[in-house]
Formats: C-alpha cells, structure tokens, sequence
C-alpha cells in the first residue's frame, strides 16, 4: 500500500510514528512536510517541521519536548547570547545546529531542498521518504495588532516568542502563491492508495501545505480516499494554540467546524474523538465519513491503533459504504 501523509511537527510525527508501528513492512510511506515554519538564523535554513519529523522517527527526539535533540547542550546559544546576538527567545541547541549547518552548507552550494533532506535523512533513516512540500521558500506570517500597531511577523516570532497570547487577525504564507510542489509531490498523491491528514495544526501545518498551488488540487482530485484525524478534541487542541489561528480563518475550534473547512471535496472521512461524539451526524450530513474513536496520542501503540482505524475508514470510503 502507498500510503501519503501531510505533516507539520509534533502532531505530524508523533501520529508518523503510530503509523508506521501499523502498517507492514511492504507498504510505503511518503510524508509531504511542511516548510512554512521554516525561519532563517544566523545565516541558517531552520526547516522546525522536517526536522522534527526526521527526529522522532529516526530516534533523536527529545522525547518530552516533542521537538529538538534529545540530550542537548546550549553552549552555542550562550556564545551568541555573550555577544549580544539573539533571537534568545528560539531555541537552537548544538546537536541541532548541526543540521541546520549541514543543511544551509548544501543550499548554498546549490542542492535544493528536497534533495538536503534526503541527505539528512540518510544519517536519521526515518522509515518514510520525507519530501518538502515545496523547495521554493514559503514563511507563514502573522498579522496581529498590539502596542506597537498592526503588523505582520515571523510565525516563530508569533508562535514561540509571543505565545499567541494577541489574537492572529490574518495568517498569510509569504511565498506560497509563486511556490511550486517539489518534485515527487504531485506524483505521490497521485499514485496514493490512501492519503491521510494527521492530527496536525489545520492552519498553519495542513493548511499551508495547501496552499502551494498545486498540491489542494492533487489532494481533491486524488483517485485514493482521504481521511484525517482531528487535533481538536472537546473543544480545544491537545497541544499548542490552534484555536488562535482557527479564529483567524474564521474556523471554531471544533472538531466539526475543522472537518467541514476541510470540506468534502478535500476529505473523504474524518475521525474524532470519543469526547466528540455528537459532531459525528453533522461531519456524516455534510458527506464526510465519520467515526469517533480514542484520539489522544498517550503512547505509540494507542497511535498505532489511531492508524489501524483511520486506514479502515479509507478502505470503508473507497467501497463507498
Ligand atoms: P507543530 O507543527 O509542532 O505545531 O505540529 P502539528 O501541526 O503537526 O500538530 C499540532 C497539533 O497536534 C495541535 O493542534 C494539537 O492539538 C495536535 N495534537 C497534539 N497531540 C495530540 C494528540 O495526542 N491527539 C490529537 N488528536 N491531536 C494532538
Ligand atoms: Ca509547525
């Protein structure tokens, strides 16, 4: 089975690795990743979302953090900060500087994307063919208003430095309308038997792996049925602040209103959790299929399950019962 999976970060790879704890060893993964958190420091291409993908399923996470290097050391950090050189508030720890050394050493000597993170993977091995969603430069910005006035910045700055605590007024991915698909993009969702949306951010993950032109198109004329799994549960996300962005697109933070923004011309099946049991009948009317389950990702085998099902719901799509 070929199976496709759009991902940002932490929901994206922790669901990456239930899936692959799910599927046989025949069957292959291809992860479309977001690149629009992707921030420039130092001279340096931080692409957060493929690196945490390629961190936990290639065993270097850190585990409790969800995103960085287990076991890490901050020397760099504190030279930089020495000389009064910031961004303090982004955390780089020195074993991930390297790959974002190994990774801008490349670029600048004309690889492209794609072709960096297949060369980073080759050390992590992550048991997925992990593509960018497109080698052309793509960075979410936030429009917000505080003391300072309206203004749009970086979605880091927006994320980790002012921990959405103002309101996004506008999410714009600078870059996306003149970006192209990478190679083997277009390709993949074509070929796929099933395609799935992990429970990642809506907004500022799937969304904007949406907006390459291109790629919206691909998914909606698929011939393989495409499911995904909500990172909303009851009301809220588990993790993060996807509610502020949800807001920004004028989307609830409801399992529902999440599932019927995709629309049914994007997804073929939705999953929700138990504690969302009453959005099923609205998510079914609106012709998306529909089944609450278990959704907290507590440990690999509960992912693995999560997996199991939201495969079983595409193979209940596609004999259209
Ligand atoms: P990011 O790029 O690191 O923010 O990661 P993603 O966009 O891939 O995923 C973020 C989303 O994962 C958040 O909106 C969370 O609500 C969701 N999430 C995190 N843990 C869980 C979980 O255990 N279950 C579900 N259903 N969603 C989760
Ligand atoms: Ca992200």
């Amino acid at each position: 089975m070929r199976i496709v999976a759009l991902a940002g970060g932490i929901g994206g790879a922790r669901f990456l690795r239930g899936l692959l704890a799910a599927v046989g060893p025949q069957d292959e993964i291809t992860v479309i990743g977001n690149t629009g958190d992707d921030i420039h420091l130092y001279g340096l291409k931080v692409c957060p979302d493929l690196d945490t993908v390629m961190y936990t399923l290639g065993g270097g996470i850190h585990e409790e953090q969800g995103w960085g290097r287990a076991d890490e050391t901050w020397s760099i950090k504190a030279e930089m900060k020495a000389y009064g050189v910031g961004p303090e508030w982004f955390g780089l720890g020195d074993r991930d500087f390297a790959t974002h050394l190994v990774r801008s050493q490349m670029l600048t000597a004309g690889y492209s994307l794609s072709q960096v993170t297949e060369a980073l993977c080759v050390r992590w091995n992550p048991g997925v063919r992990l593509l960018p969603m497109s080698d052309d430069r793509v960075e979410t910005h936030v429009r917000i208003t505080d003391e300072q006035g309206t203004r749009a910045v970086h979605f880091q700055e927006y994320w980790v430095r002012l921990h959405a605590a103002v309101d996004a007024e506008a999410i714009i991915p600078v870059g996306a309308d003149t970006a192209k698909p990478a190679p083997g993009v277009l390709e993949a969702l074509a070929e796929a038997d099933v395609i799935l949306f992990p429970p990642s951010n809506p907004v500022v993950s799937i969304g904007t792996i949406l907006a390459v032109p291109g790629i919206r198109e691909a998914v909606a004329a698929a011939p393989a049925p495409v499911v995904g799994l909500s990172p909303i549960i009851g009301g809220a996300p588990v993790r993060g602040m996807a509610d502020k962005v949800l807001a920004a697109v004028g989307v609830e933070a409801t399992a529902e209103a999440v599932a019927l923004n995709y629309g049914p011309d994007l997804i073929d099946g939705w999953l929700v959790d138990t504690a969302d049991e009453h959005a099923v009948a609205a998510v079914e009317a609106a012709g998306i299929a529909c089944r609450a389950v278990p959704l907290l990702m507590t440990d690999v085998e509960a992912t693995a399950e999560m997996a199991r099902t939201a495969l079983a719901l595409a193979e209940q799509v596609r004999h259209g019962s």
